[in-house]
């Protein structure tokens, strides 16, 4: 063997995987049971204490998923992950490590339309109080930290029109702050952009798009990045304070640079209960195999399709962050120089009309709620996703009414095109 340490495509395909050991089965076997039987009493007990890693229940860990947590743990240079139902289900499990009742974290306002829901309702039913930034604003975000901040959370690249989101500025608040930054890094994946390297703390996904990348498997996960100190000034007690579940021990003492990933595992998902199914841990890691190849052919379609549009009559405006007009042009370059991904919006002359109509006419374009599928998919978001907020906060988080979302598939670009042709002229 060299030393050469293996690129992005190899770990892609191979990280955290080996041959199973019983069977020689090349492919990540499921392991679809609940529970593991235990060697004897004492291995029982090691276990169940955090003395010792391995198999107790599903619920808290199971050899697929933990194939797909080592993958995606080495895909975006993190320590640890840990895997779970649903990228809703990751965003709960991080923010409960990190919160306390009236507690506080700041959100950029460009957000997946569910994040904007489970923040602004869901979480406040817990007590966690999401305070509002802007992206293209990074004084915004020193503004609105407090006391009580706990995290800053944003996305790589932003639902639902594609901006490129200045990842280092933001960290260099946080790390002020004294706060952990957490990056939803959905929409670019870790082959496009790895926020960990630009300062992140804590990665979280949605494994129901790129990752896994067919549109079948609802999946999520946690990766951190093992770089935040958890110790000081108590305002962490999950981590740094003794845990009267585990016989007193301290997370960060006993764990160190993986302990947020632990606290995540033994904490979060043990007690609250969001388990991925080893079935669809197959289904993403068998997905995570191609998603360099998937990714490139997603980006290149994404910029021929934003440059028709832009030259087309009926269309007010494209926002794709890899126009060279673009406004978030430059951020591209930077963070995501292979492509900027391949969500984004434009907006019709037309206005909400127009979107309605678009959306009916489409045939080779799938209407529907979901992004970051091989085949190409469109929505309105002003009469579904962000169809709850006001005009205004519509505006504000890039859904206004004239505005249309792709996510453009893997297909080829020229059948695209002329999909799009046709309902936009007819
Ligand atoms: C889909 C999505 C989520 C939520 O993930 P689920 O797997 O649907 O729970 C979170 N963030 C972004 C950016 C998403 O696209």
């Amino acid at each position: 063997m060299s030393d050469r340490l293996p690129g992005f495509s190899t770990l892609a395909v191979h990280a955290g995987a080996q041959p199973d050991p019983t069977t020689g089965a090349r492919a990540t076997p499921i392991y679809q049971t609940t529970s593991f039987v235990f060697n004897d009493a004492d291995h029982a007990a090691s276990l169940f204490g955090l003395q010792a890693f391995g198999n107790i229940y599903t619920r808290i860990g199971n050899p697929t998923n933990a194939v797909l947590e080592e993958r995606v743990a080495a895909l975006e240079g993190g320590t640890a992950a840990l895997a779970v139902a649903s990228g809703h289900a990751a965003q709960v499990v991080v923010l409960q490590q990190l919160l306390q009742p009236g507690d506080e974290f700041i959100a950029a306002r460009k957000l997946y339309g569910g994040s904007i829901n489970q923040f602004t309702h869901a979480f406040k039913s817990f007590g966690w109080n999401v305070v509002w930034a802007d992206s293209d604003d990074i004084a915004s975000f020193e503004r609105a930290v407090t006391p009580r901040t706990k995290a800053i959370f944003i996305e790589s690249i932003a639902n639902p029109g594609g901006s490129i989101t200045d990842i280092e500025a933001i960290s260099t608040v946080a790390r002020k702050a004294g706060v952990p930054l957490i990056v939803d890094n959905t929409l670019a994946s870790p082959y496009l952009i790895r926020p960990i390297d630009h300062g992140a703390d804590i990665v979280v996904h949605s494994l129901t798009k790129f990752l896994g990348g067919h549109g079948n498997s609802l999946g999520g996960i946690i990766v951190d990045a093992g770089t935040f100190d958890w110790s000081t000034g108590g305002k962490y007690p999950m981590l740094s304070e003794p845990r009267p579940e585990y016989h007193g021990i301290r997370l960060q003492e006993t764990f160190g640079n993986f302990a947020f990933a632990i606290a995540c595992r033994v904490l979060g998902l043990r007690d609250l209960g969001p388990a991925l199914s080893p079935f669809n841990a197959f289904m993403i890691l068998t997905g995570i195999e191609t998603l360099p190849l998937r990714m490139q052919k997603h980006c290149d379609n994404a910029k021929a399709v934003a440059e028709f549009l832009a030259g087309h009559p009926a269309v007010a405006s494209v926002s794709y962050a890899g126009l060279a007009s673009d406004k978030y042009n430059q951020l591209a370059r930077k963070y995501a120089p292979k492509g900027a991904g391949a969500v984004f919006t434009f907006s019709l002359k037309g206005g909400y009309d127009a979107g309605v109509s678009l959306v009916s006419k489409l045939q080779l374009f799938s209407h529907l709620a979901n992004v970051g599928d091989t085949r190409s998919l469109v929505i309105h978001p002003a009469s579904t996703t962000h169809s709850q907020l006001d005009d205004a906060a519509k505006v504000k988080s890039g859904a206004g009414p004239d505005v249309v979302r792709l996510s453009i598939g893997i297909e080829d670009k020229e059948d695209l095109i002329a999909d799009l042709e046709q309902a936009l002229g007819a």
